[in-house]
């Protein structure tokens, strides 16, 4: 920039000139810095929205942690819009989601623990894990299968719960492979692990595709006739990762039907009709609109925490469920060949703990969208077939879609 005295000199007969000249000289200068620090702030912004720090907050040093003499690792996938997930191999986990809303910042939209010891040592809320050998519960915990019963761990009152304390979600998996947008988590659970027959060698493929997909495949086969119910247990909060609660967030569900439950949480075996009632979500409805309506069901579950019937065309990946959250413009679509979907709204969320991002995720301050058979389906013959027969193999499918509102 050129120095204003060297262009004006002083005198006291152009004094008059010379005041305008150092006042437009100013001016110019003013409009200078201004151009500056409005570049500076652009640069600043556009850098706060997409630089690797802000998408990637945990690192893998912060997260490790020894546990039963294996090393739990973090681990990065993208894809080649930016979108990003973390991933554990405890519990073959999803630890976060960086997904763009409306306005392209992205944000974390996974609510959970942040390092490996927490997922160690806090609750377990089954944060993002893969739930196994069966997702969600079977009554009473005991099931016949070619009449022998088997007798399970009773960790849910009298009934059992997500594969028993020390299921899928609690173990060390290997990871088979892994690059830039994929990985393969590997466990081989043993024969009567958990009190289930059979070996069965199991595999979960995440990738996050080139259309803002998080696919979830599950592959397995086991040498007994057994059962098996694979889900993922993520919890969403597709708003501000967990400080509010869900409540504004626009469910449908791509469902008729739904299955009551009784006092344990168990399903009836009734498959009732949604119309008319407050699980009526085929068309997009905010879940706090009739959380706290008069229903025995809805007090049942302290909330939503039910299993839905899809309306399905068997084994293909239809879609199951939307979520729009409208603030953040964000939505997240649901794809699966199951039959059925768990939504639970995270009723048992009592912001006891803090988990990453130091947020204490509170009463329905998440949500699951879980993919599966339907509960208690070993003791119910009426509902879809769990049974997985020797050397028969399993295949589930879950996506979960990014999109944001136009
Ligand atoms: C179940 C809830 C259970 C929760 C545990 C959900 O899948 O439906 O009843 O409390 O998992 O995190």
């Amino acid at each position: 920039m050129k120095n204003i005295r060297s262009l004006v000199p002083l005198s006291k007969n152009n004094l008059h000139n010379q005041n305008t000249l150092i006042q437009i000289q100013k001016k110019t200068l003013k409009t200078s810095v201004m151009k500056y620090l409005i570049l500076i702030i652009s640069i600043l912004v556009i850098a706060g929205c997409t630089s690797k720090e802000e998408l990637v907050p945990i690192s893998a040093e912060d997260f490790a942690f020894n546990h039963k003499g294996k090393e739990i690792k973090l681990f990065t996938l993208e894809n080649d819009n930016g979108l990003v997930c973390q991933l554990t191999n405890f519990g073959a986990r999803v630890v976060s989601i960086y997904t763009p809303d409306k306005n392209g910042s992205f944000g974390d939209v996974v609510v959970g623990y942040g390092t490996g010891k927490d997922f160690v040592e806090k609750k377990e809320n089954y944060f993002g894990t893969t739930i196994g050998r069966y997702g969600n519960r079977i009554g009473n915990a005991t099931f016949s299968i070619d009449s022998v019963e088997y007798v399970l761990e009773k960790n849910d009152g009298d009934n059992h719960l997500h594969g028993g304390s020390n299921g899928f979600h609690r173990q060390v998996w290997e990871v088979e492979n892994v690059d830039k947008s994929s990985i393969v988590f590997s466990y081989v659970s043993p024969d009567m692990e958990g009190g289930y027959p059979g070996t069965i060698n199991v595999k979960v493929k995440y990738q996050l595709t080139a259309d803002n997909e998080l696919k979830i495949e599950y592959f397995a086969n086991s040498d007994k006739n057994t059962v098996l119910n694979l889900t993922n247990h993520t919890y969403f909060n597709l708003k501000d990762a967990g400080k509010s609660t869900i409540n504004n967030h626009l469910m449908q569900i791509n469902a008729d039907k739904y299955t009551p439950v009784d006092a344990g949480l168990i399903p009836t075996g009734e498959l009732a009709i949604v119309e008319n009632t407050p699980f009526d979500f085929r068309k997009a409805t905010a879940v706090g609109d009739r959380v706290e309506a008069d229903h025995e069901q809805l007090k049942l579950g302290k909330g939503y925490d039910h299993n839905w019937v899809l309306n399905t065309d068997n084994n293909v990946a239809n879609l199951a469920a939307k979520v729009t959250e409208p603030e953040s413009g964000r939505v997240m679509e649901v794809y699966t060949n199951e039959p059925g979907i768990q939504f639970y709204g995270g009723n048992f969320l009592d912001g006891t703990d803090v988990g990453k991002n130091n947020i204490s995720f509170g009463l329905r301050s998440a949500f699951c969208l879980e993919t599966q058979h339907f509960p208690d389906s070993p003791n119910k013959p009426e509902f879809p077939d769990v049974k997985l027969e020797t050397g028969k193999d399993y295949y589930s499918v879950c996506i979960y879609k990014f999109k944001t509102t136009e």
